[in-house]
């Protein structure tokens, strides 16, 4: 069945073109202003575009301009639907490579005669999709890495996005583990889930180069959502196996933060994987605090509510720290990488680590070390009485069945030192033997599409 895209503001018409095209067994695509229609066009991909010129923000014109640079969707039949008849016009769209023209009102005929003669005609130049594929593919070489294109919709933006979201459809993202370390006695105690994309052409690629599209894109929100599952099945696999006390920290994106309906999709995701809510830390950073304070305050009181444990991620690379921590409860504060670097030997970070570990214990919180790479910097977090660490010093992010070795085999991390500081009791919450006999077992690993990873 031939799918065809209709870009139109105007409801009326819309709608009116849908259920014509429809009635002639057409798959119709009704998109209402055209930036959304070029999004569905490079997500979709249809076999042809009716599209309406005179629209507010991105107007026919550019829509059609930022399809013809794209190698996903440069070669789709474009027909203009206009109410005005006059010559420039016409001239305009047709330089830019439209195929076609309609100017409203138009019969039912035009309309049709328009579209199968298009359809007719596409078929001898189809360029294989596959091609297509490839040549955006090439282009994430240098699109991943450039931040300068971050607050700006360019065509190769968008071919990005639908990458990502048959990323999501094909099952491609993965979640990797890092394990976090009791500073008293080198043992696993828990460990962050990562999310990774396992790009068939490109292999791994790191968060840092898709979080912040997926962020702007709203596709965090479904890959948010997967991580979350994926990781908490796991954490209760690893629980039920005798892997206890164990948590699994999750990262929360801003936009997350900002979905009104994320405490209800987590309550379903631990009801699913029967991980019981103390075993689970949400982490977030101070910047999605403050793009979102109110609404993440609520969201936040709603979490902690049920038992879940909230950390500040990165802390000190943000704004409004103090504020902040005074204005939400957080259980766990993440010391960043940055300051942790060279601490033993750098004055500053020695001197701003030392005021951040006094400063989460003053305030109740259990304090993590990010970043720890060198035995130095172990020592001067077990001198000045840091909780937790997590680092390559330990183990890098690891898929879950590397990770899981790392458990059976059950060694502290480190030797656990001999030092004079006494230990600091963590407030952590492990299941009780009854708990843990009722637990079902869950499947390790769940990918996006409900395959297995492994
Ligand atoms: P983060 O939450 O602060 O995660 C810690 C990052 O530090 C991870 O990078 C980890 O691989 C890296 N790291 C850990 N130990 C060391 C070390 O000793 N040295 C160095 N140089 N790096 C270390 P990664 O996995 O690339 O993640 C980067 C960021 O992407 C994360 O920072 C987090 O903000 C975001 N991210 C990762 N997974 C997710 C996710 O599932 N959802 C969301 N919203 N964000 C995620
Ligand atoms: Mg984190
Ligand atoms: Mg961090």
């Amino acid at each position: 069945m031939l799918k065809i895209l209709v870009i139109e503001d105007d409801e009326l018409i819309r709608e009116t073109i849908k259920q014509l095209l429809e009635s002639h067994s057409y798959r119709v695509i009704a998109a209402e202003n055209g930036r959304v229609g070029v999004q569905v066009a490079l997500s979709d991909l249809p076999d042809l575009i009716l599209c309406d010129v005179q629209m507010p923000e991105l107007d026919g014109y550019e829509v059609l301009r930022t399809l013809r640079q794209n190698s996903l969707a440069a070669t789709i039949p474009f027909i203009f639907l206009t109410a005005q008849g006059a010559k420039a016009d016409f001239r305009r769209g047709m330089e830019l490579g439209a195929d076609d023209y309609l100017t409203k009102p138009f019969t039912k005929l035009e309309l049709l005669g328009a579209i199968s003669s298009r359809v007719s005609k596409r078929q001898t130049i189809t360029q294989p999709l596959t091609e297509a594929l490839q040549q955006a593919e090439a282009r994430l070489n240098y699109l991943v890495n450039d931040s300068a294109t971050a607050n700006v919709v360019s065509p190769e933006k968008l071919a990005l996005e639908a990458l990502l979201r048959r990323a999501l459809a094909q099952g491609e993202f993965q979640v990797y583990y890092q394990p976090q370390v009791d500073i008293t006695n080198g043992k696993i105690i828990g460990a962050e889930a990562l999310v990774r994309w396992q790009n068939p052409d490109r292999g791994i690629i790191s968060p840092a180069d898709f979080i912040p599209l997926a962020e702007e894109t709203g596709l965090i929100i479904p890959i948010g959502e997967w991580v979350l599952l994926s990781a908490c099945a796991q954490a209760a696999s690893w629980i039920s196996a005798g892997f206890s006390p164990f948590r699994i920290s999750v990262n929360l994106s801003a936009r997350q933060l900002s979905d009104p309906k994320i405490a209800e999709r987590i309550v379903q995701i631990l009801e699913a994987t029967g991980l019981e809510p103390a075993n689970l830390e949400l982490e977030m950073t101070e910047s999605a605090l403050v793009d979102n304070a109110s609404v993440a305050g609520a969201t936040l009181n709603q979490l902690k509510a049920l038992g879940i444990r909230i950390a500040i991620d990165d802390f000190g690379t943000g704004y409004a720290t103090l504020g902040y921590l005074k204005q939400f409860a957080f259980d766990t504060l993440k010391i960043d990488r940055i300051f942790v670097r060279n601490a033993n030997e750098d004055a500053q970070n020695s001197a701003i680590t030392t005021a951040v570990i006094l400063l989460g214990h003053s305030l109740n919180m259990t304090v993590i070390a990010e970043g720890v790479e060198t035995k130095a910097e172990l020592a001067f977090l077990e001198q000045n009485k840091c909780d937790i660490m997590q680092g390559y010093l330990f183990s890098r992010p690891e898929p879950a069945p590397v990770f899981e070795n790392l458990l059976h085999l059950g060694k502290p991390l480190f030797e656990a030192p001999r030092s004079t500081v006494s230990p600091r009791i963590i407030p952590f919450v492990s299941l009780s033997e009854r708990e843990k006999s009722e637990k079902p077992a869950v499947p390790v690993q769940a990918s996006a599409n409900g395959r297995s990873a492994r």
